[in-house]
């Protein structure tokens, strides 16, 4: 089986580890942890990086320290993953849901405008599959309502909005390492701002509310979190953005040998990058339209039997039964979100992906696209 995404530990990372191991600094205080957080921050051009134990741990945390609680809503993209929504009912407050632009799959920013209320404090933008959201327009929604924007990086580490990083756009920004993401620390995540207040809360939240500047004194004046990454994992972590520019290179060279292989088959849509954006294409992602000879599901299908994995798009935040039991708004339509959930899938699109591998992979599309 081609898997969908494997990690490609190729560079520093037993040798990092091994060390962490030799000098017995294995819990979440060490130099990697230190290390890492210094060079994320150069990479992304931010000031403050924190690391955390996941991706969604990361969204929690960021909402937190930017003072999300209960009866605040927070904008958040219908499609996308469970995490986002979820992160904003941890604060007890309430994710209001945004349909997506057809092209991009990201937010629609002409429809953020009539979502927002009193109570909507934040903009939660999420670049999808390595696209950026189109943030101009949310920047200028943004103003004119006095709302934070939290951007969720996790897809979108190396990718760009106007020659500038993803994560470092917003007010506060949030990156996973998970096994499939650019670089991986097996688990991880991190919160990435410009602002020392929103850094100092993060670190305060992430450490059980213990006093920031008396780490070691037992007064808790609020409920915190353990958030924190261990030095093992930052050192597989260093080791692994070491090698980022090779890993997002890449990626980029699978996407344009999957596209000119699968340009001229009928019924299939591929992947955009608009004129603004530099897309890290994250996951190789596709739809399949009406005049393709199979469905969607048909095709995973037929692609399995193959030996080939795939997996469908996101569900909308619309349909999830843990939202709607949570109160949220799940009544309005998001057309383009219900259709692409049902028309997307994402090919293979490890960093170790092989070109005879992506050959194959084409050549089987093509033969379904002919066949039926
Ligand atoms: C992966 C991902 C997350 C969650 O990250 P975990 O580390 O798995 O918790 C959040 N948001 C998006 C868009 C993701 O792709």
């Amino acid at each position: 089986m081609i898997p969908v995404c494997e990690p490609f530990l190729n560079g520093n990372e037993l040798k990092y580890v091994q060390d962490a191991i030799n000098s017995n600094w294995i819990s979440s205080s060490g130099k990697y942890v230190e290390e890492f957080e210094k060079r994320f921050s150069n990479y992304i051009g931010a000031k403050y990086t924190t690391l955390t134990t996941s991706g969604t741990a990361a969204l929690h945390l960021a909402l937190k320290a930017i003072g999300i609680k209960e009866g605040d809503e927070v904008i958040v993209p219908s499609f996308t993953m469970i995490s986002c929504a979820f992160a904003v009912c941890y604060c007890g407050a309430k994710p209001v849901f945004v349909d997506c632009d057809r092209e991009t799959w990201t937010i629609n920013p002409s429809l953020i405008e009539e979502k927002i209320s009193a109570k909507t404090k934040a903009i939660m933008v999420v670049h999808i599959y390595g696209h950026p959201c189109d943030m101009d327009p949310i920047f200028e929604i943004a103003n004119k309502y006095n709302l934070l924007i939290v951007e969720d990086a996790a897809e979108a580490l190396g990718s760009q909005y106007k020659g500038k990083k993803c994560g470092s756009l917003g007010d506060i920004s949030c990156f996973s390492f998970f096994a499939n993401k650019m670089i991986t620390s097996g688990e991880g995540g991190a919160v990435v701002t410009n602002r020392k207040e929103f850094y100092d809360k993060c670190r305060y939240f992430k450490n059980l509310c213990f006093p920031l500047d008396k780490p070691r004194i037992f007064l808790h004046d609020e409920i915190g979190f353990n958030y924190r990454m261990t030095n093992v994992q930052a050192a597989i972590l260093l080791a692994q953005l070491e090698k980022i520019e090779i890993y997002i290179n890449l990626r980029r060279e699978h996407a344009i040998m999957y596209n000119e292989r699968l340009k001229d088959i009928k019924g299939i849509t591929l992947p955009c990058e608009k004129e603004w954006a530099f897309n890290s294409y994250w996951m190789y992602s596709i739809l399949i339209e009406d005049d393709f000879n199979l469905t969607r599901d048909q095709l995973m299908q037929k692609l399995k039997e193959k030996g080939i994995d795939s997996r469908p798009f996101f569900i909308g935040m619309h349909r999830q039964k843990s939202l709607k039991d949570f109160g949220c708004d799940c009544s309005g339509n998001y057309p383009v979100t219900d259709e692409i959930s049902e028309r997307g899938l994402y090919l293979p699109s490890s960093s170790g992906l092989k070109v005879e591998e992506i050959d194959y992979i084409c050549d089987v599309i093509r033969k379904f696209s002919e066949s039926y």
